[in-house]
């Protein structure tokens, strides 16, 4: 899961970073509001934590902005205690959720869990297709009683399936999602990847495979 991180203040930003990253989260960190829209506009992120106070463009000019451009990624706002004016202007400008400065770890990443999970998604430790499942916090994709445990990367490639079932993904937002814009990863790069994942899926006999839409990129479907 992908989060953009935007805050001026560099200790709390990297802070904040750091834990994301401890926590299976995939972070892009930025310090102004200006980056921090050019960013948010990309619409690759599952979630947006945004400081109020911003040099070159407030948050919440930030906010109205995506929304405006119909972003509809979560937006989680970060507010210092005096905010509460902001506060209720963000909610207006269509916020999400806001924290107030200082905040604990667990309470943020119980906050970032309640804006990413996915209506109708009951089971918040793992992600299910048909059977086959995913776990959040082993890397274990497992079908039946047979399991096997998947790299970093591996994992990524197949959260981002298992939260997109039926749609395809295309071989750029892998990459752009997992590696980053500047990146210099090749497109064969994914490939490999995908060649691994099918062979541990075939290994744990799932039903559900990886399709590839031919010169398109990947979907997950169930076996007839
Ligand atoms: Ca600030």
């Amino acid at each position: 899961m992908k989060i953009l991180v935007v805050e001026d203040e560099a200790a709390l930003a990297d802070a904040l970073t750091e834990i994301l990253r401890r926590n299976q989260y995939n972070v892009d960190t930025v310090y102004d509001g200006e980056d921090g829209l050019e960013y948010g506009l990309t619409g690759l992120y599952d979630c947006i934590i945004l400081d109020i106070m911003l040099p070159v463009m407030d948050g919440l000019t930030v906010l109205r902005q995506l929304r405006r451009s119909k972003i509809s990624t979560p937006v989680m706002l970060l507010t210092a205690k005096s905010e509460v004016e902001d506060k209720i202007s963000g909610l207006d400008c269509g916020a999400d959720d806001y924290l107030t400065k200082p905040f604990s770890t667990g309470e943020l990443l119980a906050r970032i869990r309640a804006l990413t999970r996915r209506t109708g998604e009951v089971n918040v430790d793992a992600f299910d297709f048909h059977g086959l499942t995913l776990n959040k916090q082993t890397y274990m994709l497992s079908y039946g009683s047979q399991s096997v445990k998947l790299s970093l990367k591996e994992y990524q490639i197949m959260e981002i399936l298992l939260m997109n079932p039926n749609q395809i993904i295309t071989k750029e937002r892998f990459i752009e999602k997992i590696w980053g814009f500047e990146s210099d990863v090749e497109y064969n790069n994914i490939e490999v990847y995908i060649s691994f994942l099918r062979k541990k899926i075939q290994s744990i006999q799932s039903k559900a495979t990886i399709h590839t839409a031919r010169g398109v990129g990947y979907y997950l479907e169930e076996k007839a």
